[in-house]
């Protein structure tokens, strides 16, 4: 099911050296989308984890389920990480972006993204 994962662990210590280099790019990485926020708010599940920036707030995991097959026009819907493998059933292959978010300083940063396929079960039958 969760095949092809890219972490982007790496990227995330990098930007963060950066950031304890320049305290300028701190402005450039906590440039949270409004919506990111409302769903980090009310959508977003707890990374168990500190905000590497502001040492304050929980980090908040989303994941951003995006049809492969869809119009690139068509935005990521959140969806919990247990419904993913339903949400491909109905809708098809999707491509998931993890983002974890702080809802105290607004950095955010993308974690992962992995494909989940479709059960082949499923095909035709909706
Ligand atoms: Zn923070």
């Amino acid at each position: 099911m969760a095949e092809g994962r890219v972490d982007y662990r790496l990227q995330r210590r990098v930007a963060l050296d950066n950031l304890s280099v320049a305290s300028r790019a701190l402005e450039q990485h906590c440039d949270a989308h409004p919506e990111l926020l409302r769903a980090a708010k009310h959508l977003g599940e707890p990374r168990g984890e500190d905000c590497p920036v502001c040492d304050e707030v929980e980090l908040v995991s989303l994941h951003y389920a995006f049809l492969q097959n869809g119009p690139k026009s068509q935005g990521g819907r959140v969806v919990e990480p247990a419904r993913l493998a339903r949400y491909a059933e109905r809708h098809g292959d999707l491509l998931v972006y993890e983002v974890e978010v702080c809802r105290g300083c607004h950095w955010n940063h993308l974690v992962s993204q992995r494909s989940v396929r479709r059960p082949a079960r499923a095909v035709g039958t909706a």
